[in-house]
């Protein structure tokens, strides 16, 4: 008999990142809590991580490779799945050439490691165009505009939460989110903390979110026209003689072009079209010029919308104008232990970002960071000609509910002539498939949030070995890759799992020794690996980064971490306090931060005209917004009762002058119009809402056929992307745009 077991673990369920307590018996989870000791969440843990057990349990999870035989699952072995997956693809391939091939990635990889570290190789073996991921619906915008002015596209700057005295937040609703590209498990402690040291809280939104209601004061915006007021705040800085960049002076490039880019954005002539009063805007201007030590954040409100890169970008000026840019209490970069760029090659120098080295068949959008647009899927696949897309490959994503215009894109699956997806469930989008691969039980598999801790406002590092041991015969989720890449590589579906893997482990190593600047420059490929030896996959992936990081033993070469050291503290390694770093992070060609990089300065031309437009049109629709609900993040977590148990969530939020004008009654129902669909949903008034906005959380919509989610078909909801138009991004980074939609509300025939 064995006897129960504790570990600790990361919760690998959003960005937050916090530290669990597992209890389990041989491969039965007991009990869920949060890790006291962990080094960065100290025991604190949100009512998601409960939900781990009942994941563990659910019965509607796929366990075993199933093949689809017309509207019939077959549970089949992993050799047969793989087999079917040669048979269905490459004909098509060879027939159609790559570009036939799509693949889509969700958000959860971005929580998975081998999903992170294995991805390369898959894109790699595939050679399409056809690269899609979440990115696109949610936060591109912010890695562009990182990208654009300091190198990289994980070189996002966070709020340093712990010592900032003045936060300014945009479109984000953390106390919910619990944080996003910004890791800081236990918001709400940070934030009580924050105004008890006699600190500020101002929120930007069109909603009154939990965190407006904490917060000293929130303001009421006009979805989509955050660019806007962001430029106001830049005008009244210059306006006011309140810019003053401190130490990064000479670090700064295009100080005056941002000048005169703001001129037009003055207060007075924004106030009408956002909605806020030009005293309120010249008040925060000088607030945020004034306060010793402040950030300005923003989030998905700015991402998703038509202006997300513009956005984005204001935001990090704002805190370069004002001397917050990479100074305590200001606006930092994190330094990760593992796998940044901005920690790789020659401090201070780099190549920068290029865009638009392909782009999309249909409506000719930009390659961004190797990826297409996922508002471009649809069309790419039910458009006629050379290069139209005929088979897919979904990873841990379920495009038909996070998408825009769910139902062209539903039809659109339908037409493939293969599909493959690898989920642990049968949802709205698995259910076009051919052949679904499940990976391991979330718990079975090690984590080390590679991409994460680049975005955490306290530096640390911590691994998390698996919990639960694996079932005999399953596959880990980076064989189950290199499986797939085997396949695309024409090696067949029984390639040799291990030389591959030693050959992506060798194509690391050999890229980091012969990069100038890498502390592991000039080092013999052999030796390392043989220092690596007995590890295989992620894990002597992640010792080889963690080694050759800014932390690292440089293999010997000093004192430093490695996963060994890792795997010594189960709570987790603290790497300090966010350090100032520029110039070092820089990896701009010009070695400064560029303030008015090229596509953005030609993009605010666009914005201007638009501005007045709006300005002189006004606007008669109501504006559709998101809605982000604590006890949901992926659409999968509708599946799990704790998680879905209570109140209906997916509801209409109206103000309640709209609801009265409209004639529309609390609990009964309202029919939403856009252009791309419509959707019938329960009504919610509430004063939480600006009057003219109306709201739907995402990641609803369960009543599809055909699926295997019975906790989510029973409270099904409506998917607000039937709503969202695939027609409309931000040109810049190919994002989508999902707040601000103009849509018609009427009360729904009885
Ligand atoms: S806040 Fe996020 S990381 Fe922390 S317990 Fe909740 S879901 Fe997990």
């Amino acid at each position: 008999m064995t006897a129960t077991k504790i570990s600790y673990a990361t919760c690998p369920l959003c960005e937050a990142t916090c530290g669990l307590e597992i209890e389990t018996h041989d491969r039965e989870i007991l009990s869920i809590r949060g890790d006291e000791e962990d080094v960065f969440s100290h025991g604190y843990i949100c009512p998601k991580a409960y939900s781990l057990k009942e994941l563990h349990s659910d019965p509607d999870c796929i366990r075993e490779p199933m093949i689809r035989r017309n509207d019939r699952w077959i549970t089949v072995s992993w050799d047969e799945a793989f087999a079917e997956i040669e048979r269905g693809l490459m004909p098509i391939l060879d027939e159609y050439g790559r570009d036939a091939l799509a693949i889509y990635v969700g958000n959860p990889n971005v929580h998975n490691i081998a999903s992170l570290l294995y991805l390369p190789a898959l894109l790699q073996t595939a050679k399409t165009p056809n690269f899609f991921s979440a990115s696109t619906v949610d936060q591109m915008p912010k890695h562009v505009a990182a990208g654009l002015m300091y190198g990289t596209l994980f070189s996002i700057p966070v709020p340093d939460l712990e010592r900032t005295e003045y936060l300014l937040l945009l479109g984000a609703n953390p106390l919910v989110s619990n944080g996003s590209l910004m890791t800081a498990p236990d918001m709400r402690g940070r934030l009580r903390r924050l105004r008890q040291r006699g600190g500020k809280i101002v929120v930007i939104d069109p909603y009154r979110t939990r965190t407006a209601q904490e917060a000293d004061e929130h303001h009421f915006i006009k979805p989509g026209h955050d660019a806007h007021f962001l430029f106001a705040l830049v005008n009244t800085l210059f306006d006011e003689g309140l810019v003053s960049p401190g130490k990064l002076t000479e670090q700064v490039a295009g100080l005056d072009q941002v000048r005169i880019l703001a001129e037009p954005f003055t207060p007075e002539r924004v106030a009408t079209t956002c909605g806020i009063a030009a005293s309120t805007i010249r008040a925060i201007a000088r607030a945020l010029a004034s306060a010793p030590k402040a950030a300005v954040y923003g989030r998905i409100g700015i991402c998703t919308q038509e202006f997300g890169t513009l956005c984005s970008w204001l935001v990090d000026v704002l805190n370069v104008l004002t001397g917050n840019l990479d100074r305590e209490g200001g606006a930092m970069f994190p330094k990760a232990a593992a796998g940044a760029r901005n920690t790789a090659g020659i401090p201070g120098h780099g190549r920068g970002v290029r865009f638009g080295r392909w782009k999309s068949r249909v409506r000719g959008l930009p390659e961004i960071y190797g990826e297409l647009p996922a508002s471009c899927l649809a069309e790419e696949i039910d458009t006629p000609g050379e290069g139209q897309i005929r088979a897919l490959i979904t990873l841990a994503g379920n495009p038909v509910l996070s998408t825009p215009n769910s139902e062209r894109l539903q039809r659109a699956l339908g037409k493939l002539q293969f599909m493959v997806s690898v989920d642990i469930y049968l949802n709205e989008t698995t259910r076009y498939a051919n052949v679904i691969l499940p990976p391991p039980p979330v718990l079975a598999r090690a984590h080390y949030d590679l991409a994460l801790y680049q975005l955490a406002v306290h530096n640390v590092a911590n691994y998390t070995p698996p919990v639960i041991e694996r079932e005999e015969g399953s596959l880990d989720e980076w064989e189950l890759f290199l499986r797939l890449a085997g396949i695309l590589a024409g090696q067949g579906s029984r390639a040799d799992i291990s030389m591959l893997d030693d050959f992506v482990i060798t194509t690391l190593i050999q890229r980091d020794v012969s990069q100038e600047g890498s502390k592991v420059e000039k080092r013999e490929v052999g030796e390392l690996l043989e220092m690596l030896a007995p590890r295989r996959g992620p894990e002597r992936m992640l010792d080889f980064l963690l080694r050759s990081g800014p932390y690292g033993d440089v293999f010997g070469k000093r004192e430093g971490i490695s996963l060994t050291t890792l795997e010594a503290h189960p709570h987790g390694v603290d790497l300090g306090p966010l350090q100032p770093r520029i110039p070092e992070v820089l990896r701009t060609p010009s070695g400064k931060i560029e303030l008015a990089p090229q596509p953005i300065m030609a993009d605010v031309e666009r914005l201007r005209i638009s501005f007045e437009q709006s300005s002189t049109q006004g606007n008669g629709h109501m504006m559709l917004i998101g809605r982000r609900d604590l006890r949901s993040n992926n659409s999968w977590m509708h599946n799990l009762h704790v998680l879905t148990k209570g109140k209906e969530r997916c509801t209409l939020h109206i103000h309640p002058k709209d609801a009265a004008h409209l004639e529309l009654i609390d609990g009964n129902m309202a029919v939403v119009v856009s252009r791309a669909g419509s959707v019938e949903i329960p009504i919610e008034i509430t004063d939480a809402i600006m009057p003219g906005v109306v709201s739907i959380p995402h990641g609803w919509g369960h009543s599809l056929s055909l699926t295997r989610t019975r906790i989510a078909s029973e409270h099904a909801g409506v998917n607000t992307n039937i709503l969202s138009d695939e027609a409309k991004v931000d040109p810049l980074s190919g994002n989508a745009v999902l707040n601000g939609i103009p849509v018609t509300v009427e009360k729904a025939p009885t």
